[in-house]
């Protein structure tokens, strides 16, 4: 595996990955388990066992992706992926140029960010971004609670702005690319309707209604002079932003407290598209975290699925992305504990605490190094009360690399569908064109053995050769730049 480091953007892409031929490596999973595993225990036996994604199955999991996919593309409603018409089917050339904004809500934090784009030579001249978090009233509030907070921290965002660093264009209203990271129908560039609330977000009257009017609204009622021009998610907007400096991104994906992957597809691919020009390409938002067939799925994460707020929806969503791995494993650590004395004879009340665990701490738990893992025994002990001897902390690294595994590969089978649409299609990678998917998210971003995983799958599915025209790139929050880009390509001036 190769780690190549890439130009810098606005904010610095970390690097990128791409595949060579070189044998699939197990060293992180040997690290992570240690080879002295833990003595036998039927649970975690079981568990392995139903969690399991060998090649077959997988390809059989990315072949029912882009049979879904298909069926969404066919009609609307015809396969649990959405496939979305974005409206987007101009991605930024470069020569865009003033100032726009961007707004970014989809996940604990939402983010706001200002741009002035100078056209090809100059590209960005400046950029100011904050990062707010969202409480957890907010994400189960009301419309108005939600849209008047954020208008609010926007308004305070503009005052601070520098008159020098910044300038609008006289008589133009500032323009905004809202990166709206939730299922939406959209009925144009500049409006969509809320289909239904996903990663814990609930906030009550919203569900149809259009949340570009929302937050339109919203701002002037704050005395906020700016528009909104683009309504995104966060896949489009990485997909956006990646693009504007690498022609060969094709593909954008996130992989965060929720995930998501967007893609440019032919037009004449999509035959619900019911319009006069079938030519040229437009961006589809798959929506792939509501896949939810054929799914290596245990009692836990039926069990997690039942106290969800959206109960049998985004089961691929489920068990792959940040919000819920640490869940899972935290339900097994307790079915574990109640059924065997593995850590002791009681039952710790941390331990029963929903969302007790977070996948942070199952990163931490598996880059712990030390002889004694101490750093398990530690975080077992501060977030869940638990005392693990050695053997009880080998059994906890063993549970987080196996919810970690099938995450990362099923990720991985996603990524495989979405490239192989594309190949079908055009043909890039047989023919040796770079083919690159942007890939933002802290999933991904922070977690080495997820992200081994992920493309130990692409390579398995794609093949050595399609896979060595591949490069996963990872974009770090290019989504707000791609958001103000297609604010730029939509501007009504
Ligand atoms: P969002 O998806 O909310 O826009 P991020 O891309 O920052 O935001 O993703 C946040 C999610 O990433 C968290 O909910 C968590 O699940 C996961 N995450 C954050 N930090 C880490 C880490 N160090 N290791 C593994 N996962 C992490
Ligand atoms: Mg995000």
């Amino acid at each position: 595996m190769s780690l190549m480091f890439s130009s810098p953007v606005v904010t610095p892409a970390l690097g990128s990955f791409t595949f060579s031929s070189r044998p699939r490596s197990n060293y992180i999973v040997m690290s992570a388990v240690r080879s002295n595993s833990a003595s036998t225990c039927p649970i975690l036996t079981k568990f392995q066992k139903d969690c399991d994604t060998p090649t077959p199955y997988l390809r059989n999991v990315a072949n029912a992706i882009a049979d879904d996919m298909r069926d969404g593309l066919a009609v609307e409603g015809g396969g649990d992926l959405e496939m979305i018409l974005t409206f987007v089917d101009a991605l930024p050339s470069g020569n865009e140029e003033g100032l726009f904004y961007a707004l970014d809500l989809g996940g604990t934090n939402f983010r706001v960010r200002s741009v002035q784009l100078g056209g090809k030579k100059e590209r960005v001249l400046a950029t100011e971004s904050e990062q707010i978090s969202i409480s957890q009233k907010l994400m189960i509030g009301t419309s108005e609670e939600l849209f008047g907070f954020i208008a609010s921290k926007l308004a305070s965002f503009v005052a601070k702005e520098k008159p020098g660093r910044f300038l609008l264009e006289e008589g133009r209203k500032r323009e905004l690319g809202f990166t709206f990271s939730f299922p939406v129908k959209q009925t144009s560039i500049d409006s969509g309707t809320l289909s239904k609330w996903t990663k814990g977000f609930k906030v009550s009257g919203m569900e149809g209604k259009n949340v570009v009017a929302c937050l339109n609204e919203a701002m002037e009622a704050h005395g906020l002079d700016m528009r909104v021009s683009a309504l995104v998610n966060d896949g489009v907007g990485t997909l956006a932003g990646a693009r504007y400096w690498d022609e060969d991104v094709m593909v954008g994906v996130i992989l965060g407290t929720g995930t998501n992957a967007c893609y440019v597809e032919q037009k004449h691919a999509i035959p619900k598209l019911r319009s006069k020009s079938s030519s040229g390409t437009t961006i589809i938002n798959t929506e792939w975290g509501g896949f939810s067939k054929i799914l290596p799925q245990t009692i836990f994460d039926l069990e997690m699925d039942e106290t969800s707020l959206n109960p049998g929806e985004h089961l691929y969503e489920k068990m792959i992305s940040g919000m819920y791995l640490g869940e899972i494993v935290r339900r097994v650590l307790l079915h574990m504990c109640e059924t065997s004395d593995l850590f002791g004879h009681f039952v710790p009340a941390k331990l029963s605490t929903p969302l007790a665990l977070r996948t942070e701490h199952l990163c931490k738990m598996q880059e712990d190094n030390t002889d004694d893992l101490r750093d398990v025994g530690s975080i077992l002990y501060d977030f869940l009360d638990v005392e693990a001897n050695m053997n009880a902390r080998r059994r906890v690294v063993e549970v987080c690399d196996t919810v970690v595994k099938r995450g990362g590969r099923l990720a991985g089978a996603g990524i495989v569908a979405i490239l192989e649409k594309i190949e079908k299609d055009t043909k890039r990678m047989g023919s040796g064109k770079r083919t690159v998917v942007a890939m933002d998210g802290a999933l991904y971003e922070k977690y080495p053995q997820y992200r081994q995983y992920m493309q130990d799958a692409l390579v398995e599915l794609l093949g050595h050769k399609l896979a060595s025209h591949v490069a996963i790139k990872h974009t770090k929050d290019v989504s707000g730049l791609g958001a103000a880009l297609l604010a730029a390509t939509n501007s009504i001036y």
